[in-house]
Parts: C-alpha cells; sequence; structure tokens
C-alpha cells in the first residue's frame, strides 16, 4: 500500500486454522470462506481487530490501520505516502 519501509499496511486474511496470509496475498481475491475473519496489519508488527470476511471489514481494517495507526505515529517517524 505504501513504499515506506516500515509502515506498509494490508489487510490479512485469518484462515481457518488461525494462521494470518501474508502481505502479498490479495483477500479479496479468494474464494469466499477462505478466510474467517479480516485483520488489518502493517510491516512493522502492529495488527488491528478482528473484522468480518467481507468487502465492508476489509475497508474497515484498512480504515483501521490508517486512522488507528499511521495517524497515531510520531510526527518524526516517516510518514507513509
Ligand atoms: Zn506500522
Amino acid at each position: 500500500m505504501t513504499n515506506g519501509d516500515e509502515h506498509d499496511g494490508y489487510v490479512a486474511g485469518r484462515y481457518r486454522d488461525g494462521s494470518l496470509s501474508d502481505e502479498w496475498t490479495d483477500v479479496a481475491r479468494c474464494a469466499g470462506g477462505t478466510f474467517t475473519r479480516y485483520v488489518a496489519r502493517c510491516a512493522c508488527g502492529w495488527s488491528g481487530r478482528p473484522r468480518p470476511a467481507t468487502a465492508a471489514g476489509a475497508s474497515a481494517a484498512r480504515q483501521e490501520w490508517f486512522l488507528g495507526h499511521v495517524m497515531s505515529l510520531p510526527l518524526d517517524a516517516p510518514a507513509p505516502v
């Protein structure tokens, strides 16, 4: 989502076995039922709250990453573009 080194946000899907998809998985392209939840994640290790595995859940997760994480970073941290 960004070119920043530290803060690269994405929506991860939680598989039925509890593991999370990686940064390169486009959860919107996976078959329905692949994931039980969507979770916003950031390359720095931050993760958001579990969301329903729906399009609305994905956009809520993306919004949470930006508003709840990126916007709360210290001002001297490199800002994602
Ligand atoms: Zn981050």
